[in-house]
């Protein structure tokens, strides 16, 4: 008899995230994360480095004084929330407590990787609904439900494709679903999004007793570092989520920097436009080379390569990485023709651009 763990772990392919770092070079410009390229807010790092003398203490694991922060902050019940170390934290305890061997987990075809890895490490089966030009189709997602379906994840801006579903969408996905199906709307990216017709999801939360929303520290408030997401939930699911997760499972060090980042309207609202001016800078640029953008809800842009090898995405992404540009790759989405690039700052797109540019051979003469 070997060693061996449970049945499905060793089909999961291990989470691959954005590259940080290129040999021998002292800094790349990483665009492959969807980080902050104006950083933290300066609140918020100062709430961190004033706890260095208080490293010996646990943190308080409810998370009382984030959640009455995010309760104000959002307008909502902060009974109902549970913070997790990282969204990705949240989507794991999620299928923990919901789905095991012989549930399904539903999907759209280019949603977010996390879905399917946390679905088979708990045991369960990924199902992936096809998407209609890269956006969720509420009706192919509704007809892949089975009696074994138990979650259905939804990212809403989805990374990597920056496709955004209105309310009415969400709310005919919800009313076409059954009651013990949980809906997860996944807003990973909800600050970024400037459509009034968006909704992140709190509403709907409110509205019933299978809807919940996830929120990430890591996107406009720039602290991916410390791990910190959260959940809004109905008093039944956060139950379950505080029994599956670890009793501190969010270091001080987060909820005390998250904090002061809630209270940095000046930090998130700065974030929010410059997103907005460059996202649409960048899009117009990658135009103008002769490439495919995708529209974007968020703080990054899909961009479609053609089919000729020597123009290809992966020659792309060796090309940018010689250059000292670090972009994400998008074959484990699917997308093998794609690349994904962050809205960095000005300089940062300006080198991407013109680092593609250089690639397609514009300025040769040709
Ligand atoms: C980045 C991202 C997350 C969150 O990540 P954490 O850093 O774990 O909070 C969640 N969902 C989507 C769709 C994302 O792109």
């Amino acid at each position: 008899m070997t060693l061996a763990p449970r049945p499905g772990i060793l089909e999961v392919a291990p989470y691959v995230g954005g590259e940080a770092a290129i040999p021998g070079r002292n800094r790349a410009i990483r665009l492959a994360s969807n980080e902050n390229p104006l950083g933290a807010s300066p609140m918020a790092a100062a709430a961190y480095a004033g706890l260095k003398d208080e490293l010996h203490r646990y943190p308080d694991g409810g998370a009382a004084e984030l959640r009455e922060a995010l309760g104000r902050s959002e307008g909502i019940d902060p009974a109902r929330i549970v913070c997790g170390a990282g969204s990705d934290e949240i989507i794991a305890l999620l299928v923990r407590g919901y789905a095991g061997s012989g549930d399904e987990v539903l999907h759209s075809a280019h949603g977010f990787l996390m879905y399917s890895i946390a679905a088979r490490t708990a045991g369960a089966t990924p199902v992936a609904a096809p998407e209609r030009d890269l956006t969720a189709d509420v009706d192919a997602l509704l007809e892949r439900v089975t009696p074994r379906t138990r979650l259905l994840f939804l990212a809403n801006p989805n990374n990597p494709t920056g496709s955004c579903l209105g309310r009415a969408e969400l709310v005919r996905l919800r009313a076409g679903l059954r009651d013990d199906v949980l809906l997860v709307l996944d807003a990973a990216y909800a600050e970024y999004v400037d459509d009034r017709d968006y909704e992140a999801g709190a509403d709907m939360v409110e509205a019933g007793d299978n809807v919940i929303m996830t929120r990430t520290f890591s996107k406009i408030h720039g602290l991916a570092a410390l791990r910190l997401g959260w959940a809004y939930c109905p008093p039944a699911v956060a139950d379950v989520l505080n029994r599956v997760r670890g009793p501190f499972n969010v270091s001080q060090a987060a909820q005390t920097a998250g904090i002061a980042a809630l209270g940095d309207h000046g930090h998130v609202e700065r974030s929010r436009r410059h997103n907005g001016k460059w996202r649409a800078w960048l899009i117009e640029a990658l135009r103008a080379l002769g490439l495919q953008p995708y529209p974007s809800a968020g703080n990054f842009v899909l961009v479609r390569f053609a089919d000729a090898p020597a123009q290809s995405a992966d020659a792309a992404l060796a090309h940018l990485k010689g250059a000292g540009v670090l972009v994400r790759g998008m074959a484990a989405y699917g997308l093998p023709d794609c690349l994904r690039i962050t809205v960095g700052t000005e300089q940062e797109l300006a080198a991407v651009v013109a680092a593609l540019g250089d690639f397609l051979g514009a300025g040769d003469g040709a």
